[in-house]
């Protein structure tokens, strides 16, 4: 069996091998067997219920919570020539029953099919009568009340375990805390299957986070210096702020569109077509956006605002790269982050137990924000997973290492400052008490009588500002909810103001020659092809533009980047020679075989 699979992943995919445990997974649901499959984003999930629909009699029914997403796949699998089509609300009822009428033919290997279909009576019975190869149930973290991608309807899909007992399940997820992980197999009724779980790392993604100071201009210079053409992803917390940056970087010639929850369906999905579609475009976003957004070459995914949790924080760089080429995970931060988001918890209407939860999430993250030793090893630890060495060399700590000083008593002086002024203020104006500023406020409140005035003229403002940030994250400090970002002592602030707690902190170094370098290695690899070879890359680009036109589909769906560079590496002159470059597949030889040949003759 495991050599027709091969065979399959050859032909119809173009891949020379199995990638981590696809394998292992093909094998145990070709043989009838359920599981539960978590593997990152990009790690290549979907072949593992692909290939057991060809090797299987029957058809596979996919289940999939969005139809942007069914789309692509089925567009995908027509360009590979697998027999596929897709049951939801985008077709018409006429449409939709010949499909059926097809299925039920045996005219096709898989079926995407929307929940809330899935689940009526009607069509219950209808699968009753179908011949079922096997249930694939992709996004399955999304039967999780506690995940923000939460589907009523997944919640039901036990009925399937219960009505086809005999027709395997393969549950896939790229969702890796253990908490989930449980509520999976629980609710989908999986005890009896097994469970896959591979690495979570993604070494081609280079984690970043920086001291935010004008988040805007830092989000452009990093667009501008290392992502010039390149599609990404930003992501803002509020809708308006969403509107702003993506006006904002418009006028500064970035290709960007907006999309957030309050815009009219219509608008958020021709935004979003242009996304998948074109090449190039930045999206700014809520996280309204981006599950099933399985566009492959996203080189970037920037965040301006704070996640929620490590969890949030990964699924949403995970988005990027997920073609294995280059990609940067970039976020700024700063202690009105902190704030924020703290300050939504607490305001929150949830139960004491859910705003816990929520609590030890965020500060999870701020460990993640401040961390000192490698960004990725973290991570990494987080999800359960311990790395094979303690630096990575792809985070902005491995490559640019933060000072670690001992910055107890400058702590002292920021926690005496917010007492002696009475709690009642933000960090810029204590700030301003410490290195004695004279400003208005100052004499409008007479701080400049106060005893903490001017003793903290030793540090600069960056500092003292990454001072009452890392204090804010230690929790040594709270934001009060009064709207102003005022800070007031907690009950640990006393044990580092009488001395009995040291307090570590972190200082960002300037960027170093050798980091800067190292980055501008990474942004461009065709800045350093030779002439020759460039020309070569943008024929067969441009090509695939128009031939993805002419198909209406989206550019990675005719051929992803690293096949293209490939072909750019290899430059096949013959049929042969073509049929080895990972990507092409029997069906796309034939199609696109002589196109190709042409260019890269000429
Ligand atoms: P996921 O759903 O896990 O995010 P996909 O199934 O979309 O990932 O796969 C990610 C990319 O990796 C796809 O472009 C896919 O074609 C590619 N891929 C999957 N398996 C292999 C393999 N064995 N060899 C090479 N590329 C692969
Ligand atoms: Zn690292």
């Amino acid at each position: 069996m495991m050599s027709r699979a091969l065979a399959f992943l050859k032909d119809v995919f173009g891949y020379p091998a199995f990638r981590g445990r696809q394998a292992e997974v093909i094998a145990h649901v070709a043989d009838g067997g359920d599981c539960l499959v978590l593997m990152p984003t990009g790690g290549g999930k979907s072949l593992c219920y692909q290939i057991p629909a060809l090797l299987r009699d029957g058809v596979a029914v996919v289940v999939s919570p969005l139809i942007a997403l069914m789309q692509n796949q089925v567009a995908a699998l027509h360009e590979a020539g697998v027999r596929a089509a897709f049951l939801n609300s985008s077709l018409s009822q006429m449409e939709a029953a010949a499909v059926e009428g097809a299925m039920l033919k045996g005219a096709y290997d898989l079926v995407y099919v929307a929940p809330e279909r899935l689940l009526t009576p009607r069509f219950l019975d209808f699968l009753a009568r179908s011949p079922l190869s096997l249930f694939a149930i992709d996004e399955a973290h999304c039967v999780s009340q506690w995940g923000h991608d939460f589907r009523p309807e997944y919640i039901q899909l036990s009925i399937l375990h219960e009505r086809f007992p005999d027709v395997p399940r393969i549950a896939l997820t790229a969702t890796a805390d253990s908490v989930t992980r449980k509520e999976i197999v629980e609710r989908l009724g999986l005890d009896g299957g097994r469970i896959f779980v591979s690495s979570f790392d993604r070494p081609n993604i280079r984690y970043q986070i920086v001291d935010k100071v004008n988040a805007k201009a830092q989000l452009l210079a990093f667009i501008q210096a290392e992502h010039d053409g390149d599609a990404g992803i930003v992501y803002c917390l509020s809708r308006k702020k969403v509107e702003e940056t993506a006006v904002w970087l418009a006028e500064k010639g970035i290709p960007a569109l907006a999309y957030h929850a309050g815009m009219s369906a219509p608008e958020r999905s021709r935004n979003q077509e242009k996304f998948l579609r074109e090449d190039g475009v930045v999206m700014v976003a809520t996280i309204a956006f981006g599950m099933g957004i399985d566009k492959p070459d996203v080189r970037f995914v920037a965040h301006l605002d704070l996640p929620k949790s490590v969890e949030g924080y990964y699924q949403e760089t995970g988005r990027a790269g997920r073609d294995g080429q280059a990609a940067n995970a970039w976020m700024a931060y700063g202690l009105g982050d902190v704030v924020q988001q703290r300050r939504m918890i607490e305001g929150s209407e949830a139960q004491a137990q859910f705003k816990r939860i929520a609590s030890t999430k965020l500060d999870a993250l701020l460990a993640l924000c401040e961390a000192t030793t490698c960004r990725r090893v973290r991570l990494l630890d987080y999800f359960g997973e311990t790395a094979t060495s303690a630096t990575c060399g792809n985070c902005d700590v491995c490559l640019n290492p933060p000072q670690v000083w001992d910055g107890t008593v400058a702590a002292q002086k920021a926690l005496s400052c917010a007492f002696r002024t009475g709690q009642r203020f933000g960090a810029g104006h204590l700030i301003d008490v410490l290195r004695g500023n004279d400003t208005a406020r100052m004499r409008q409140w007479g701080h400049d009588k106060v005893s903490t005035f001017g003793i903290g003229k030793e540090l600069e403002e960056k500092t003292w500002r990454a001072v009452f940030r890392q204090l804010a994250a230690l929790g040594l400090l709270a934001a009060d909810n009064d709207g102003h970002g005022s800070l007031r002592l907690t009950t640990t602030s006393r044990a580092v103001l009488n001395g009995s707690q040291t307090v570590f902190l972190r200082l960002q170094p300037e960027r170093k020659k050798t980091a800067a370098k190292a980055a501008a290695a990474h942004e461009n690899k065709f800045a350093t092809l030779d002439p020759a070879a460039r020309i070569l890359w943008e024929h067969l680009r441009a090509w695939r533009t128009e031939t993805a036109k002419k198909h209406g589909v989206p550019a990675y769906v005719v051929f992803h980047d690293a096949t293209l560079s490939e072909l750019v590496r290899l430059r096949p002159q013959t049929e042969s020679e073509l049929r080895e470059v990972p990507g092409i597949g029997a069906r796309k030889l034939e199609r696109y075989g002589n196109d190709l040949l042409e260019i890269l003759r000429a």
